[in-house]
């Protein structure tokens, strides 16, 4: 068997080669030529089933639902696979469930190929030859036949890199016809911005780069480099950054920094410590849990990471900036008091709150749209009312990773309330559902609470074409969502990248982000949009929870009741519901 293809030339591409060569002759691997769909993974299989259009549209469907479980009863894993699976296959999924970690579920078919009792293998296949080639957009595993992803669509070697989002999905590298209008329209603006009050600052360093995982897996990691690469490419084609933007300097954050930001609260988040010490000892690479990696640059980047951060809310909040981004990685809301874990080393939103309240913030606010719950972050603000934390996640009875973030999760130790968790019981959640939580939940208690610092721990794994979250929001949704915050703690928002794992989705919706933080108009109006009938209910949850602590939210709980109860019964579709809020 020979894995082939040098899609580019970068060492991290041709290191994932060469150790897929290496990894899957060592572990005897089948790869059964006469059966294409053997490589498919759940959601390949699922796409091929009800058809691929070749977009990069992921809606829902029971497979991707599945991938993202975590900690599942045999007997819960098997109610939610597809009952198209033969029972054989049912018991080998069901028995390699257990506490997953994120980079498990993303490599759920590598677990059933990894199978020991694998009785599929046999040893002559070893001589067939299997090209394979990885999708730049998503990562999956290609067949060397087919030139375009067979998940994302998006072309074998595509310019993504170079060209952002503008590259055209369909066709070779190469700008699109949209890539040189752009060019054109803000070649004057190349030079930069100067800092202003009414600027925007970005934050974003190519060291951070360097983080990549050293122990190549039979797929790359999800949470890699070229993230940053696709987002910054697209900002740069759009002639935002360089050019409508103002760069921050990057700078380590030291360890008498984060001391003293933690001693506030008492904290000292031992991954940070670990981070800093990782300096010291950079001989041995390390996992500090099997999906979040360390090279021997990945304690820098953290620190770039967490200091660009904590400098753009003390620009912002002393009025240097008016708002900003923080295009960082290793991301960090999965990272708490005592662990670095799902891809995250340090917190960077935790810091940058409490830098912003080290620079005379009185309350800050915290908003997590990043598709998973950020576990980290409201373990360490659990007991502080000074900084509200709000996240809205896939959470399906705790099911989905990292399985925490209950509605009834509230905050501790006189601080309940000031921990506001919006867990949707189902994938495919979209723009609607999002902008309905906005209107009833988020808004509401943000506005109650009056905030004079505001962040967003912008993941964008709730975005449509997303492998890990197979949720449905838009670009627009994104832009929608940072312009009702926009209007909160006048103005001062810092934008932070945490998740998001397709590129051409993850650098669209960065653009639109940062394109409202400019001063754009966030473009098509959601305000009118009914939720689904399981966004309905989880709101209804959240309400009912949270009115004990933010009593403004008890008229609104009595009205969207009275709305469900006449829904229920009639017994209406789910159609009917938008007819039902359209005549309120
Ligand atoms: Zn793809
Ligand atoms: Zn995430």
């Amino acid at each position: 068997m020979i894995l082939a293809e040098h899609l580019h030339a970068n060492s991290e591409y041709s290191m994932v080669i060469e150790a897929l060569q290496t990894s899957r002759l060592a572990n005897g691997e089948a790869e059964n030529s006469n059966c294409p769909e053997s490589f498919l993974s759940p959601r390949q299989d699922c796409k091929r089933r009800h058809g691929s259009n070749g977009t990069i549209a992921t809606p829902y469907d029971e497979n991707c639902t599945n991938e993202h479980m975590v900690g599942v009863s045999s007997r819960d894993a098997t109610e939610d696979i597809d009952t198209n699976i033969q029972p054989d296959v049912v018991f080998k999924k069901a028995r390699v469930q257990r506490e997953l970690t994120l980079q498990d579920m993303y490599n759920q078919d590598s677990f059933d190929d990894d199978d020991e009792d694998d009785s599929d293998w046999e040893p002559m296949q070893k001589h067939f030859e299997i090209m394979k080639w990885f999708c730049t957009n998503c990562t999956m595993v290609n067949l060397d036949d087919v030139v375009h992803c067979d998940i994302c669509g998006e072309h074998k070697e595509s310019g993504i890199l170079r060209h952002g989002f503008f590259a055209s999905p369909s066709s070779q590298d190469g700008p699109t016809d949209v890539e040189l209008e752009f060019k054109g329209k803000y070649k004057d603006m190349q030079s930069g911005v100067s800092f202003s009050n009414r600027c925007t600052a970005i934050g974003f360093d190519e060291r951070m780069l360097l983080h990549s995982e050293v122990e190549m897996k039979p797929r790359p990691h999800p949470e890699r480099p070229d993230r940053l690469r696709a987002i910054a490419a697209s900002l740069a084609t759009a002639g935002i950054f360089p050019g409508r933007c103002h760069p921050i300097s990057a700078r380590e954050i030291t360890r008498e920094e984060l001391k003293m930001v933690f001693s506030s609260e008492n904290l000292m988040p031992r991954s940070i410590a670990m981070g800093v010490n990782l300096t010291l000892t950079v001989e041995c690479l390390s996992y500090f849990t099997p999906d979040t990696y360390a090279n021997e640059h990945s304690a820098r980047a953290a620190r770039l990471a967490a200091g660009l951060c904590a400098d753009l809310a003390s620009t912002i909040l002393s009025g240097r900036a008016k708002n900003g981004f923080a295009l960082v990685r290793p991301p960090g809301h999965h990272a708490g008091v005592s662990q670095a874990m799902g891809f995250c080393l340090h917190n960077n939103a935790a810091v940058a709150a409490l830098a912003a309240l080290a620079a005379g913030a009185k309350k800050v606010l915290i908003v997590d749209w990043d598709v998973h719950h950020g576990n980290g972050t409201q373990e360490i603000f659990e007991r502080n009312k000074s900084v509200l934390y709000i996240s809205l996640h896939r959470h399906e009875g705790g099911r989905f990773y990292p399985g925490t973030g209950a509605a009834n999760e509230v905050g501790i130790d006189g601080a309940e309330g000031y921990c506001v968790n919006v867990p949707w019981n189902r994938g495919g959640v979209g723009d609607n559902d999002y902008v309905f939580a906005f209107q009833n939940v988020v808004l509401p208690i943000a506005s109650e609470f009056d905030p004079d610092f505001t962040i967003i721990s912008a993941g964008f794994d709730a975005a449509r074409g997303d492998p890990l979250g197979c949720c449905d929001v838009t670009p627009a949704g994104y832009a929608q969502m940072t312009h009702m915050l926009n209007a909160l703690s006048g103005g001062k928002l810092l934008v932070i990248l945490e998740g998001g794992y397709n590129l051409r989705s993850i650098s669209s919706s960065a653009t639109s982000v940062i394109k409202v933080l400019l001063g754009e108009n966030p473009g098509c109006e959601l305000g009118d949009s009914a939720p689904s009938k399981s966004g309905l209910v989880t709101v209804l949850e959240v309400l009912k929870i949270q009115m004990n602590f933010w009593p403004s939210l008890a008229s609104r709980f009595t009205e969207l009741q009275s709305l469900w109860e006449i829904y229920a019964a009639e017994n209406k579709s789910e159609e009917s519901i938008s007819e039902l809020f359209l005549i309120v």
